[in-house]
């Protein structure tokens, strides 16, 4: 008999063990309803063909111990960013910008098709694809995008050169800000393999956010980081998608009518060309939720604006929640990215959706 209990009390221990670290496990992997069982850390896509960068991804990558407050997670960020510096070999984010060009012979015009098949001094290729995790509206749709070196994006659209990542797409404005429906997916999309893991931290710090604090899920439905000219296929069908417009696109009016906006395909409103200095060309990047919906004013999610009713990021992320909030520019620039602000695009406007290592 007594042998009998000793068994009972060791059934019991090591049911209680499992118990336990079951209890851990749903601690470490919890926070939040409708979350992924664990979180997805950013990597690239081919990791032989870049060993060294993937090697850096993951010892870069970001914590997820349980019960992380918000100031523990800004100091495990900022850490994790110091320490990408380090491997990297820079103090500062521009330095890539001379280290990429620099690859370039003087006479090739500055193009990613290019540049991505070079190799930086260590080996590593110019271009990678990283796959990044990203908050997404419940019902959203894969959709995959294309790049290449011409003068038209309707041609990358036509011909579909080569895949360059994907985008998700939804139709109607309540999937777009019904936060509690979000779900936890990735996004790929090629950059350049040294600033991979900058992209990589911003990107994943914004997923983590939400990851601890649902109520502050951010939906990053398109990334774009190095491309010359990109675009869906125009072999996809029609679609009618709710889109904001704003009576005036110079006004700061917070009233935005809801139209309902017809595309012949979906590259009308996922396609792009970058101009020969954007940092686009080089890889070092990166724009949030980019998308062209023409026929809309100031319309939803915004781009390129010279409209006051921008600068309130709070206002225009609870109107339409692909428009950043004011906290993922803090965090970009801590990292030491030139932010929308500190720059003019053409005609005293701002490009809201975009971040980059800057040029000087
Ligand atoms: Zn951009």
């Amino acid at each position: 008999m007594r042998f009998r209990s000793a068994l009972w009390s060791l059934v019991l221990a090591l049911g209680l063990i499992a118990a336990g670290s079951a209890a851990a496990r749903c601690a470490a992997s919890q926070p939040g309803a409708g979350a992924a069982p664990t979180p997805f850390h950013p990597k690239i896509l081919e990791p032989a063909r870049a060993p060294k960068t993937a090697r850096i991804l993951r010892q870069v990558a970001l914590s997820y111990k349980p019960h992380m407050s918000a100031r523990a997670r800004d100091i495990d960020f900022l850490q994790k960013v110091a320490l990408a510096k380090r491997l990297v070999g820079v103090r500062r984010l521009v330095e890539l910008r001379r280290q990429t060009l620099a690859l370039l012979p003087l006479d090739q015009e500055v193009s990613w098709e290019y540049l991505r098949r070079r190799h930086f001094a260590n080996g590593e290729p110019v271009g990678v694809t990283l796959q990044v995790p990203v908050w997404v509206p419940a019902g959203a749709k894969r959709i995959q995008t294309y790049c290449g070196f011409d003068k038209k994006w309707q041609t990358v659209a036509e011909t579909t050169p080569r895949p360059s990542g994907y985008v998700w797409f939804v139709r109607t404005m309540h999937q777009v800000n019904d936060q509690a429906k979000y779900q936890a997916k990735t996004i790929q999309v090629e950059v350049n393999s040294k600033f991979a893991p900058f992209a990589a931290l911003l990107v994943e710090y914004i997923f983590r956010e939400g990851w601890y604090d649902p109520a502050k899920r951010v939906p990053l439905m398109s990334l774009r980081m190095g491309e010359d000219t990109y675009a869906a296929s125009a072999a996809t069908p029609p679609v009618t998608v709710q889109c904001l417009s704003f009576p005036k696109d110079d006004g700061d009016s917070f009233d935005p009518t809801v139209d309902y906006c017809h595309y012949q395909n979906l590259a009308e409103i996922y396609h792009g060309r970058h101009a020969v200095a954007s940092n686009h060309r080089l890889g070092l990047a990166i724009d949030f939720n980019d998308s062209n919906y023409r026929g809309v004013v100031d319309g939803a999610p915004n781009a390129i604006s010279r409209d006051l009713r921008q600068y309130n990021r709070k206002a225009m992320h609870k109107l339409d929640a692909r428009n950043l909030p004011a906290w993922v520019y803090r965090v970009a620039k801590w990292e030491g990215c030139r932010l929308p602000q500190e720059w003019c695009y053409t005609g005293y406007c701002t490009d809201w959706e975009h971040i980059d290592v800057g040029t000087k």
